[in-house]
């Protein structure tokens, strides 16, 4: 079973807000056992949008989706999906009751001053529902629908808003309307399984996946390099775990050193349940990462909780400086703050070098351990590689 996805905004097509309903959406279905093969990027733009709505029906059993359901001229899904699906729109009063609510408590709370009339043409607007449609009820202001095409030959159409806290939690309610039951009852499950590996050349993983070929039918894999780790994922029905199980032992055997993790769960995940275990703090000293190397700590316990003890964040980089200076700026951090572990971060100034020298030290109650990295990368880059080697670092320490 196949769906596609229209996220639509022009702010979202300019790249001036990145999208975060297209993949979420996507991990959901497949989750579920539906494959999403593309997310269209739409503008706001009636034409355009029509068009994608198009396309995706000569493939897709279910299409959704994201944006343009608010009070403005340019929010126009629900009527461009009614158009596409041969439905016209009519007015709703009941829920043109419940948006007015709900837009009340909303004014009187932000205590904005309004015009009634605007306000009133503005929900009217969106309490127009094409027929047929079931109706999503709002979790910010919109309405959701789910519309069937008249002809009964497009797939069904999930229109969801595109904020993605209101999208995400109108979500459980796309999932029961009937016809979105009826295509998910069809779908088989997707097994989905993450291995990451860290200090390993993606052409050497090419080359062992090449070897073993023969003994994965059944799975697709895709491989990904991102700041220094290597992800591989596996996508199989059910059937084909053996093949997924082979995939995983040939990895071990050849890069058990390398393979980190095989649940799916990444470094800043490890190192803070680590940490956690062992009721340890850590403190921080960075140069030229500008607290990246703190922060990425901060959030890595989403239980809002922190294992950071405290961080200094120096200038850019120095003049002269080297693994020892690294060390000394890690475990004086972890003297000075009383945490259990101390991590410095330190580099040369790339203005007198072609290109930056990074020295990164990790200091735990038993182990130090060191790393010097050249870089011939931008600032911006730095600031996410460096951390992540410091993080391996961390792990590894935590590990032995
Ligand atoms: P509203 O009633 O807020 O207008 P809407 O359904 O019309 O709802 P949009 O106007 O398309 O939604 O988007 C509102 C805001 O939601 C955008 O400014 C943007 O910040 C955010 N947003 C929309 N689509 C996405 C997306 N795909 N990913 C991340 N954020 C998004
Ligand atoms: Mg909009």
């Amino acid at each position: 079973v196949r769906a596609g996805i229209v996220v639509t905004g022009t702010e979202v097509l300019t790249g001036r807000v990145t999208d975060r309903n297209g993949p979420w959406l996507a991990e959901e279905l497949r989750r579920r056992g539906v494959d999403v093969g593309q997310v269209v990027v739409v503008g706001d733009r009636p034409d355009d949008l029509a068009a994608a709505l198009r396309y995706l029906a000569g493939s897709c059993e279910l299409v959704i989706t994201s944006g343009g359901l608010g009070p403005t001229a340019d929010d126009l899904t629900a009527e461009v999906v009614a158009g596409v699906q041969g439905r016209a729109l009519r007015r709703d009063p009941d829920l043109e009751k419940r948006i007015t609510a709900i837009v009340d408590r909303l004014m009187a709370r932000l205590s904005v001053a309004r015009d009634p009339e605007a306000t009133a043409a503005g929900v009217r607007k969106q309490a127009l529902v094409p027929g047929a449609a079931t109706v999503l009820e709002p979790t910010g202001t919109a309405p959701g629908l789910v519309v069937t095409d008249a002809a009964g030959q497009n797939p069904p159409v999930v229109v969801l808003p595109g904020p993605p806290r209101e999208l995400r939690s109108m979500w459980p309610a796309a999932l029961e309307a009937p016809a979105v039951r009826s295509v998910l009852a069809a779908a088989g499950e997707i097994r989905q399984r993450t291995l990451r590996l860290w200090g390993l050349p993606e052409a050497e993983l090419a080359a062992l996946l090449r070897r073993v070929d023969d003994e994965l039918t059944g799975l697709e894999i895709t491989t990904c390099l991102r700041d220094g780790e290597l992800e591989i994922v596996s996508r199989y029905a059910p059937a084909a775990e053996p093949a997924h199980e082979r995939l995983l032992a040939a990895v071990r055997a050849e890069y058990g050193d390398q393979l980190f993790s095989d649940d799916g769960r990444e470094v800043d995940e490890l190192v803070a349940a680590a940490l956690a275990d062992r009721g340890w703090n850590v403190a921080v000293v960075e140069s030229l990462t500008g607290g990246a190397m703190s922060a990425r700590l901060t959030r890595a316990l989403d239980d809002g909780t922190s294992v950071v003890r405290g961080a200094v964040v120096g200038r850019e980089a120095r003049q002269e400086t080297s693994s020892a200076a690294a060390t000394s700026m890690a475990q004086a951090a972890r003297d000075e703050l009383e945490a259990e572990v101390g991590i410095g971060v330190t580099a040369v100034d790339p203005a007198d070098a072609p290109a930056t020298t990074v020295h990164v030290a990790v200091v735990t109650p038993g182990t130090e351990r060191r790393r010097t990295l050249t870089y011939d990368a931008p600032p911006a880059l730095l600031r996410a590689r460096v951390p992540t080697v410091a993080m391996h670092l961390l792990r590894e320490a935590l590990s032995s």
